[in-house]
């Protein structure tokens, strides 16, 4: 009720000017079916384990009714998409369901996906089919329990409705499955909220939000209503960059960074075109509409990440009137990123004290695990068994499981593996942790099980034969990545041949 609201009640696609949000209610789905659900996401919010398996929660939270006492809003932002002002966005197909409080007195945006065109839905119609969704749902999911910051998701529902995509087959319209996916955050505040006011030159707007968002978000920041702003970019500059530092960690590429799929809390959001590094290439991006120039691939993160911070800093700058104390938190921004990264890199290696040698071991391998095609995630999570009485050859063995491409290691990078083995077996022999104590370090950083394209994609083409078993399968396994799942080995893999040009998709 602080925040100047949308008058018309309709959810016709329009401008939205000086508001913040519109009411809009869920389109009714056919008949929706519960596909899965999180019980801990559930417990997170309140609500039981029996309670999931009621017709009240289909019914809520396939957007068929509404709580009572609560009315859904669509909120209204804009954004800088792949580095150009794309003006007014919002929720295309999001609608905020209300916020809840749990035991703890922590409080969620209960938000639904793909439950039916707003007014800020421009030319699309508000849906999201099967395919998307669950990428999203399990990816969300899996992050939390990497320890990623992110939404968390409650819910994946079949909407009974067919979704028309313009994806052509033989000129025919391709339909799909609709879906509706709850996702829960803090709140899905923007970078690309303020941007949008500003823009519009809606100043006295701007400050009531920025207010507000610091009232109801960070209540820790206090002080002269200046010395607040600033204290507010700063807090979200760190949490971005602690954020993109567990992306780097774990290989995880977002492909969408634009400024309105950016949280001012930290957190992942809008799992769309996502993808996992498999061979460790920094160059990669799973967005095939960024494959010319690949401005959100992997190695660029940290990067694009500063350079959304700087359009947050241009948005709020109205109220500070000051550039000098904005710039010098977006500098940090990397010099900060660059001290934390090391840190976690060396983690990575086992590497828990410090020497001048560092750099060049990190920089050396960054290297080779780019000339020889290597799967990230199996590298590094091999790499803990290695041994202090480990051989340069005996060592190598122990990771050769993460190449592509072996034959082509024999006769092309030995050598170089050769050296940099030689190197890291010295390093870790002056380490004073036991192999065991390494390892177990080692094994909380470096994931056993990721969310690869090709997991997903095999949950989704189960799914289209409304065998969801791969889904839980799939969610329970990236319940535990850091454990031995012994009985779960073969999730433990490279990519397939047959994903090999597989990418993410966004729709
Ligand atoms: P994204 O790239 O997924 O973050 O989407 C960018 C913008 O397009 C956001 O404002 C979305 O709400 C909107 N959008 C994406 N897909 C749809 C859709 N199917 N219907 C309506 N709006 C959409
Ligand atoms: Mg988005
Ligand atoms: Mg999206």
């Amino acid at each position: 009720s602080e925040l100047p609201a949308d008058p018309d009640l309709t959810n016709e696609i329009r401008q939205v000017k000086d508001t913040l949000f519109s009411y809009v209610n869920p389109t009714k789905p056919s008949i929706p079916e519960l596909i899965h659900a999180s019980e801990e996401t559930a417990e997170m919010v309140g609500i039981t384990k029996d309670e999931i398996h009621t017709k009240e929660f289909l019914d809520v939270f396939s957007g068929n009714e509404i709580l009572a006492n609560t009315r859904p809003f669509a909120m209204c932002y804009a954004g800088h998409q792949f580095g150009n002002w794309a003006g007014q966005l919002g929720d295309g197909r999001a609608i905020n369901l209300t916020e809840v409080e749990n035991k703890n007195n922590e409080f969620f945006m209960l938000q639904l996906k793909g439950a039916g065109k707003t007014p800020y839905s421009r030319t699309a119609d508000g849906l999201a089919v099967l395919r998307s969704s669950i990428r999203e749902y399990l990816c969300a999911e899996a992050m939390h329990y990497l320890g990623v910051p992110t939404t968390r998701s409650l819910s994946l529902i079949l909407s009974g409705d067919q979704v028309l995509r313009d994806i052509l087959y033989n000129g025919n319209p391709a339909y799909e499955k609709g879906a509706i996916v709850c996702r829960v955050a803090p709140s899905f505040i923007r970078f690309g909220s303020f941007e949008m006011l500003t823009a519009r030159n809606e100043l006295k707007n701007l400050k009531n939000f920025v207010e507000f968002t610091i009232k109801h978000y960070f209540p820790e920041i206090k002080g002269e209503p200046k010395e607040q702003y600033l204290q507010f970019f700063k807090t979200v500059t760190d949490r971005t960059r602690d954020m993109i530092l567990h992306w780097q960690r774990v290989g995880f590429v977002h492909g969408v960074m634009n400024t309105d799929n950016m949280s001012i809390h930290g957190i992942t959001i809008d799992y769309g075109p996502y993808g996992w590094l498999e061979n460790y290439d920094p160059d990669w991006t799973p967005n095939t509409t960024d494959s010319q120039n690949r401005r959100y691939r992997y190695g660029n993160q940290p990067q694009v990440a500063q350079w959304n911070l700087f359009q947050l800093a241009n948005a709020i700058y109205p109220l500070i009137n000051e550039a000098a104390p904005l710039e010098n938190i977006l500098e940090s921004f990397m010099i900060d990123f660059e001290e934390d990264y090391k840190a976690m890199f060396l983690s990575k290696l086992g590497i828990f004290t410090s020497s001048e040698a560092d750099d060049k071991i990190i920089k050396g391998l960054e290297e080779i695990l780019q000339l020889s095609e290597t799967d990230m995630t199996i590298f590094f999570r091999n790499l803990s068994k290695i041994k202090k009485t480990d051989t340069v050859d005996s060592a190598i063995k122990k990771i050769e499981y993460a190449f592509y491409l072996p034959e082509q290691i024999k006769d092309q990078t030995l050598d170089a593996w050769q050296k940099w083995f030689s190197v890291y077996l010295k390093r870790l022999n002056s380490e004073t942790l036991s192999d065991e104590e390494r390892a177990l370090k080692m094994n909380a950083v470096n994931p056993k099980y990721v969310l690869r394209n090709y997991m997903s994609q095999l949950a989704i083409d189960a799914a289209d034969l409304k065998d969801y078993s791969v889904v839980d399968e799939l969610f329970q396994l990236l319940k535990k990545p850091y454990d031995e799942q012994p009985e779960s080995e073969k999730w433990f893999a490279k990519r397939p041949d047959w994903a090999r040009t597989k990418v993410g998709c966004s729709m």
